[in-house]
């Protein structure tokens, strides 16, 4: 028998995560610092709120682009943010199913997709699944965002410049004099700048800045995933030019449909809960790491999302081998190379307890020591 499988499941591989998971799996008690979601839990009341919807009998489909009343809210939020700038709204089935649907409306086969290396795992799968050619650009060693590496990418076939700012897996951010020379030439040359906000609110030293300040034709993708915890509701949103937000509520329709309908009506609830305890305890985690690694480790400091991207100690012949080391103590992290062509860097994520990371950097400090 031929293989059924479609040749597009071949061009990328996610077996270096799962292997991860694998091995968290059967440790009794891992220091795990590999997880890329929050570490606290969904807020009662969005509970209470995803619960009423269930019982009041909001389980059918949605509208595809959402419900009208979280449609609204977040409307006037966008209008807020972006005045004088007429945006379109889609409520998606998480960030990912924005990317998914933003790839699918914009991208034709051949068409080049840049963004950054080190890169959140999904972009050059993404990519590749719409046919796309991803062109990741090196930023080592200080992962900076910068215009001019863009421009110099940049080919009669690129299509589109995805940023993603804080950035997983670094948890760098991108300046506001970079992501304002990058808005520019995406408008400049007339190639489509999405902008991955997933991470927004986990913004520690400077306020958060959007790149579609600076250019109105920007397609932001963002979601409650991250910011309330609420990883497994699948609720996102996108805003931008209405072609394009059309075209991918075109695709969602014969696709995803709409994002599960009770846990939209949480994220409604969810837009009046305060977050500046969570954020101010990851802010506290962050200055611990950088604290704890400091002197060891070669480490950008990170300024946003909950995670540290540090270099592994000279004297083990990559990440992936520090990374197994790492994990022969218990500790469990992610080699730098599932993120990117480099297999120098490894990846903490420090949504964790603080008993977890003080665990964590007790064998950080001992493997660079030894
Ligand atoms: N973008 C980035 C940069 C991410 O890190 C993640 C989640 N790890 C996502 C998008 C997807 O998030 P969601 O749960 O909203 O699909």
């Amino acid at each position: 028998m031929n293989s059924w499988i479609a040749d597009r499941t071949a061009s990328f591989d996610s077996s270096g995560i799962r292997k991860v998971f694998d091995l968290a799996a059967k440790m009794k008690n891992p220091i795990n610092l590999s997880i890329g979601l929050p570490d606290f839990d969904v807020p009662d009341e969005i509970k209470q709120a995803c619960v009423d919807a269930i019982y009041s009998g909001k389980n059918a489909y949605s509208q595809t682009q959402g419900i009208a009343p979280l449609r609204e809210r977040l409307s006037q939020e966008i209008a807020a943010a972006y005045p004088g700038s007429s945006r379109d709204l889609l409520i998606t089935s998480g960030t990912s199913g924005g990317l998914v649907l933003a790839m699918l409306a914009m991208v034709n086969p051949g068409d080049e997709v840049i963004f950054f290396d080190p890169y959140f795992v999904m972009y050059p799968a993404l990519v590749k699944l719409a046919g796309g050619v991803p062109v990741a650009i090196d930023t080592y060693p200080d992962f900076r965002m910068s215009a001019d590496r863009v421009a110099a990418a940049i080919t009669p076939r690129t299509k589109m410049i995805l940023v993603n700012s804080p950035a997983n897996p670094s948890g760098i951010t991108a300046s506001e004099s970079d992501l304002r020379a990058i808005a520019k030439l995406a408008a400049d040359k007339g190639i489509a700048l999405v902008s991955d906000e997933i991470y927004s609110r986990f913004q520690y030293d400077e306020p958060f800045v959007s790149p579609a300040l600076f250019n109105e034709q920007t397609i932001v993708i963002d979601g409650f995933s991250k910011s309330h915890a609420m990883t497994g509701w699948r609720v996102g949103y996108v805003h931008g030019p209405a072609e394009v937000v059309a075209a991918m509520t075109k695709l969602q329709q014969f696709t995803f449909v709409c994002a599960p309908q009770p846990a939209q009506w949480a994220a409604l609830r969810a837009m009046d809960v305060d977050l500046s305890h969570h954020i101010n305890a990851y802010r506290e985690k962050r200055d611990m790491i950088v604290d704890g690694l400091r002197g060891r480790y070669e480490l950008t400091t990170p300024g946003g999302a909950f995670y540290a991207f540090p270099k592994a100690p000279a004297h083990y012949n990559s990440a992936t081998a520090f990374v197994e080391q790492a994990i022969a103590n218990e500790l469990l992290i992610i080699p730098g190379k599932i993120f990117s062509a480099h297999d120098t860097h490894f990846r903490i994520s420090y949504a964790a307890s603080n008993e977890t990371l003080q665990r964590g950097l007790e064998v950080l400090q001992t493997l660079a020591d030894n």
